[in-house]
């Protein structure tokens, strides 16, 4: 059925089974949850994008007042266990099912894993182990978007969108 393949397509390609449009996959960098049972493997150990959100679903959904997400191509990402063990849900339809775009978590723990796109993941960073300078400055957040609905203010002279950067207006500090 088309649309049903995506187990075995990246990111939840297993790192182990290479395919015909993924020979074979370098582990770079390891991400993994709370308790353990997911894990994920990147590729290349700099995103496509870093940036901080503000908007209202990332800090409901977050719990926390601000969401860090980091940007790759799904070919770069791969889980350990395929989509073992994960759980998705999609905040426009309110529903628990891996529909894209959607949210994946540990089903165990809880702990967000990514946002799932179509083309692409926005990975929480805060679950790699970055091991030296290098790649902590690669992760580095470049922009904060939907800046005016932050709940902190953070005045780090980036960038600050009012909506997604790039497609709206730059908005100041405080
Ligand atoms: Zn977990
Ligand atoms: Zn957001």
């Amino acid at each position: 059925m088309p649309g049903e393949t995506w187990q075995t397509d990246p990111p939840y390609q297993q790192p182990d089974r290479p395919s015909v449009e993924r020979a074979a996959f370098r582990r770079k960098l390891r991400g993994a949850c709370h308790c353990g049972r997911i894990v994920y493997w990147l590729s290349k150990d700099e995103p496509l994008a870093s940036k901080y959100c503000h908007c209202n679903d990332c800090k409901v959904l977050h719990g926390a007042p601000f969401q860090w997400a980091a940007i790759f191509h799904k070919s770069d990402m791969a889980f350990q266990h395929g989509a073992a063990g994960l759980r998705f849900y999609n905040s426009a339809t309110e529903r628990a099912e891996h529909d894209l775009p959607c949210k994946v978590s540990c089903s165990h723990c809880g702990t967000l894993v990514m946002d799932e796109g179509r083309n692409m993941v926005l990975l929480f960073p805060t679950l790699l182990s970055l091991e030296d300078e290098k790649q902590r400055r690669n992760f580095e957040a470049q922009c904060h978007i939907f800046y005016p609905q932050r709940v902190v203010d953070i005045p780090d002279g980036k960038p600050k969108w009012a909506g997604l950067d790039t497609k709206s207006s730059l908005v100041g500090e405080s």
